[in-house]
């Protein structure tokens, strides 16, 4: 029986799911759900792109789907385009979350 338990549970499976790409100028990155220091306070934290080193993103997967999503889309949109402005990064992440949701396009963590 589904409930807050096996949510639980399946987040902990999610916990340290990673995969890697590369942006437009081919710099590398880890993308990780998993949570940033405590002290840094930010639900996601994105590594300024170098070339000579695997640069990483780190996203808290303890959010709710759609905040996990969004935080996933703010990242990646540094990782790809560093110079565009923190507002600019929240509100096109917001933007693309805001409008897949409309279109009922859900994005979920898969139960396992
Ligand atoms: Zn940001």
């Amino acid at each position: 029986m589904p409930g807050v338990l096996d949510r639980g549970v399946s987040r902990l499976n999610n916990y340290m799911k990673s995969t890697k790409f590369k942006n437009f100028d081919k710099a590398e990155y880890e993308i990780k759900l998993r949570k940033p220091r405590k002290e840094l306070v930010a639900e996601g934290i994105c590594d300024y792109p170098e070339h000579d080193r695997l640069n990483k993103i780190l996203v808290n997967p303890h959010q709710d789907d759609k905040k996990v999503l969004e935080t996933v889309i703010h990242e990646l949109i540094h990782a790809y385009i560093w110079d565009l402005s923190e507002t600019k990064v929240t509100r096109l992440a917001r933007s693309i979350v805001r409008i897949l949701s409309s279109l009922d396009i859900e994005i979920k963590f898969k139960e396992r």
